[in-house]
Formats: C-alpha cells, sequence, structure tokens
C-alpha cells in the first residue's frame, strides 16, 4: 500500500529513510519504557496500547491502584482499569505520530514523481517492450530452430505442401531417446493429392502426424524455420481444424454436436486455398451414421472446387479407403504396425495404401483390460463383420460360454482358497459349506441362473 511506509525502496529518499528509522525508534523506545515503568511500580500487568481517540497510554487495572506513581496522569475510566499518561510518553507519541504522517505523505510524493516520468516516457517505453518482445520471438525461434536441427522451409505461392521427414516439435521432445521420433514424409497439392484418408490402430500415431503437418505450416507461415529435413509450403489462407479437443459438455453440447458444428464451419468458410485436419469425423455417433457423415463430408471437399483445398482426415473408419477409386484426389495412407503373434507393434510409420485391420482389441489388451474381455470381444467381432452389411438384421450374439474363459482364473482362485484353509481348525459342516462354494464356481451358466433364481 502507498502510504505504509513499505512501498518504497530503502536507500532511493534519505528523507524517507531518516523517518522510517525515528518511527522505529519510538516503537523500540516504548518497548523499553513498558519494562521500565514494569520495575519501577512493581505491576507486571502493566502495559502500554494504543487507540485513536487518547493515543499511547499507561493501563494499571485496579487491583493495583494504591501503587500509581504521583507523575501518572489519568486519562480514561474502564471498568477494571484506568489509563494514564506521562509527559515523557507523549513526548515520543508527538515524534512516531509525526514521523509516520510525514512518511505517508512523502511516499505518496514519490509516488506521483514516479508515475508522471512513466508517463512523459511512455512512447519509449512502449517501444523498448515490443522491440524486446519482438527479440525474444525471435531469439526463441532461433534457439529451437538451431538446438533441434530445423530446418528454412521454401514458402511460395503454389498450392503444394510437401514434407520431408517431418516430425512433431513437442512430442518429439517427450518421447524417449531410445525410442525415438520417426519422422514422416508428407505430399499434398490441390491438383492431384488433395485429400489424404488415414488409417490406423488408435495409439499409432495418426492424431500427431495431423497436427504436425498443420505445425509445420503455421511455423514456415509465421517465418520460423521447421522440423523437417525439408518443406516446402504454398501458403495456406487459413488452417481448419477439426480435432477432439474442443468438446463443451459443460456447455450442454454433447461431443457430436461440437464436432459437427465445427464440421460445418469447415464446409462454409473453407477455399481451395484452406488446410483443413480432420482427426476422427463422425466418431460421436452410431457407426453408420458417423461413416455416412464422414464420406458425405469428404466428398463434399473433393466436388465443391469453391472449398476444395487440401486435407487430412485421420479416420478408424476403414471403408473411406474404398472412395481413392472413384475420386481421383483422393489417396489412402495407413500408420504400419507389426504383428507379433497376437501382439502389434507401433511403428508410427506413415506409408500409402489402407489398412485392413483396426487391431482395436489389441490396443485394449495392451491398456490392461482384463483377460476375459479382451477373449470376449475377439469372439464377438466376427458376429458384427458379418452381419456388417446388413445391420438391420443384426441379431444378438449367443451369450458367452463362460467356462474356458473363467477356468483358468477360477482353478487358480480355488487353488489358493484350498492352499488357505486350516484343516485342524474345519469343523465337519464348514468343510461340506467349503465344498458346495468350491462347486458352485464350475457350474455352467445356466445352471448358476437356475441355482440363483429361488
Ligand atoms: P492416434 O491418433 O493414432 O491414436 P497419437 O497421434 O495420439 O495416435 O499418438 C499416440 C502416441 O504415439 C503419442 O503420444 C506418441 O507418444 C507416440 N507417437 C506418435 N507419433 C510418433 C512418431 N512419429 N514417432 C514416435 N512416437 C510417436
Amino acid at each position: 500500500m502507498i502510504g505504509d511506509g513499505t512501498a518504497i525502496r530503502a536507500g532511493y529518499s534519505a528523507e524517507l529513510d531518516e523517518l522510517r528509522t525515528i518511527g522505529t525508534r519510538a516503537r523500540t523506545w516504548m518497548q523499553e519504557h513498558q519494562i521500565q515503568e514494569r520495575n519501577r511500580t512493581g505491576i507486571s500487568s502493566l502495559k502500554i496500547g494504543y487507540n485513536r481517540v487518547f493515543g499511547y497510554y499507561l493501563e494499571i487495572t485496579n487491583a493495583h491502584k494504591e501503587r500509581i506513581p504521583a507523575d501518572y496522569i489519568r486519562k480514561q475510566t474502564l471498568t477494571g482499569a484506568e489509563r494514564y499518561v506521562t509527559p515523557e510518553l507523549k513526548t515520543w507519541e508527538e515524534k512516531i505520530l509525526h514521523a509516520d504522517e510525514k512518511l505517508e505523505r512523502l511516499e505518496e510524493e514519490i509516488w506521483e514523481q514516479l508515475r508522471s516520468e512513466l508517463i512523459s516516457r511512455s512512447t519509449d517505453l512502449t517501444r523498448i517492450a515490443r522491440t524486446l518482445a519482438e527479440l525474444d520471438t525471435f531469439v526463441s525461434l532461433a534457439t529451437v530452430a538451431r538446438e533441434q536441427r530445423y530446418v528454412r522451409p521454401v514458402v511460395n505461392e503454389g498450392t503444394r505442401l510437401d514434407i520431408v521427414q517431418g516430425r512433431h516439435p513437442v512430442v518429439e521432445r517427450l518421447v524417449s531417446q531410445s525410442a525415438g521420433f520417426i519422422a514422416n514424409d508428407l505430399s499434398l497439392d490441390t491438383e492431384r493429392r488433395q485429400i489424404m484418408i488415414l488409417t490406423g490402430p488408435n495409439m499409432s500415431g495418426k492424431s500427431t502426424f495431423l497436427r504436425q503437418a498443420a505445425l509445420i505450416v503455421l511455423l514456415a507461415q509465421t517465418g520460423s524455420f521447421v522440423p523437417a529435413a525439408s518443406a516446402e509450403v504454398g501458403i495456406v489462407d487459413r488452417i481448419f481444424t477439426r480435432i477432439g479437443a474442443g468438446d463443451n459438455l459443460a456447455g450442454g453440447e454433447s461431443t457430436f454436436l461440437v464436432e459437427m458444428s465445427e464440421v460445418s464451419n469447415i464446409l462454409r468458410h473453407a477455399t481451395p486455398r484452406s488446410l483443413m485436419i480432420l482427426d476422427e469425423v463422425g466418431r460421436g455417433t452410431s457407426t453408420y451414421d458417423g461413416l455416412s457423415l464422414a464420406w458425405a463430408i469428404t466428398e463434399y471437399l473433393h466436388e465443391h472446387p469453391e472449398i476444395a483445398g487440401k486435407t487430412l482426415f485421420a479416420t478408424h473408419y476403414h471403408e473411406l479407403n474404398r472412395m481413392s477409386a472413384s475420386y481421383p484426389r483422393i489417396f489412402n495412407a495407413r500408420v504400419d504396425v507389426e504383428e507379433w503373434g497376437d501382439r502389434i507393434v507401433f511403428l508410427h510409420r506413415i506409408s500409402s495404401g489402407e489398412t485392413d485391420q483396426s487391431y482395436g482389441i489389441e490396443v485394449a489388451k495392451l491398456a490392461g483390460l482384463p483377460a476375459a474381455v479382451v477373449a470376449r470381444a475377439r469372439e464377438l467381432l466376427p458376429h458384427w463383420e458379418d452381419n456388417g452389411s446388413k445391420p438391420a438384421e443384426t441379431q444378438a450374439p449367443a451369450p458367452p460360454v463362460l467356462q474356458l474363459t473363467l477356468f483358468e482364473s477360477d482353478t487358480q482362485r480355488v487353488a489358493d482358497a484350498l492352499r488357505n484353509l486350516n484343516l485342524d481348525d474345519l469343523t465337519p459342516r464348514d468343510a461340506l459349506d467349503k465344498l458346495y462354494e468350491i462347486k458352485r464356481l464350475f457350474e455352467s451358466p445356466e445352471s448358476a441362473n437356475r441355482s440363483r433364481k429361488p
């Protein structure tokens, strides 16, 4: 607070420092005086206090009335105590109040001076700040460019986007040194390679690839070097994105509604010069709704010259791969994975062509889903795939054959139960109960159901 005596640093004004010293000295005197007066009167509860009306006073409780020295002047009577002053106390009070008042005024004066000085130089100061901010930006970009081996992109008025060995500027710093970031190429243009349909399992690197393309274009157009071996960037007028982060559930909008309103914004405002990044459009609704929408949106982007800008479309709808056969500017790419028995390894490498598998179950397994769930999902998969073309006729799949999937873990549970039994403490009745309990684990689902229903 300006005026409370602490706003201006010591050493700035000698006068201010002096006033502060007086104040401190006077307060020390008060403390010493209290001790002194306690000794003189023999009243250990005597204390010095302060209030706005009477200033500083010596307070003595009524129990010690007869010991009050003759030089004390009575100022105020309370129920249990009296308050006094002495000429000496008054003198020091003067000093404190005077110093405080001057301090407050002086501090405000100094503050005002500083303000008017700043105002008179505001133009210079703003210019300096702006220049420093600019320098800071350039130095930061230059530092990153050198440390992370960025290259100078070719920015031109063409319509191509050609990235060789592109990297994601943030993800490449986050992946472990040993795994290393896999650089990928990208080639888009408005004449032959307008729309890339990118498929690949979850966690394979689709989003990363999409975002890195957008970031490289953005960096190039801000004048920065870019994380790639080389890059040619035909200037874009806007980068449109439809990525999962914009969910506004709290605002009462479903994920799907947000998704669709973002897409409609793109379809209404894109130009052939735009870059569009579509990550999993159609995911928020049922499979066939989503697929139909995704297909129609892609078709629209291809068929309407006024919005036919370069587009990266990552999707888990493999059906979209079929579009490349009928639409000349649509092409397919996929993120490679390697299969090891029933495991998969992500290679994070983008290559041309389509994916025929989504590996969703494998990814779920990697994520630690219980083995029984993974096995059951595998069992169910062909059911949906077979009925895929006739969704209306889809029958509910048969219930799981539980014994098979449960067998292993139940044997384990029985073994554990037996191991933990203390046979010597078991009554014949307890033993029988245990036996029933164990037997129930091996009952078939039908008989289990029957026995559960009374
Ligand atoms: P998707 O969109 O296919 O689900 P992401 O793009 O979110 O996958 O990537 C998942 C993870 O894989 C990232 O967080 C990152 O750790 C890793 N990753 C992605 N791309 C690469 C790459 N090119 N090189 C190395 N690791 C990558």
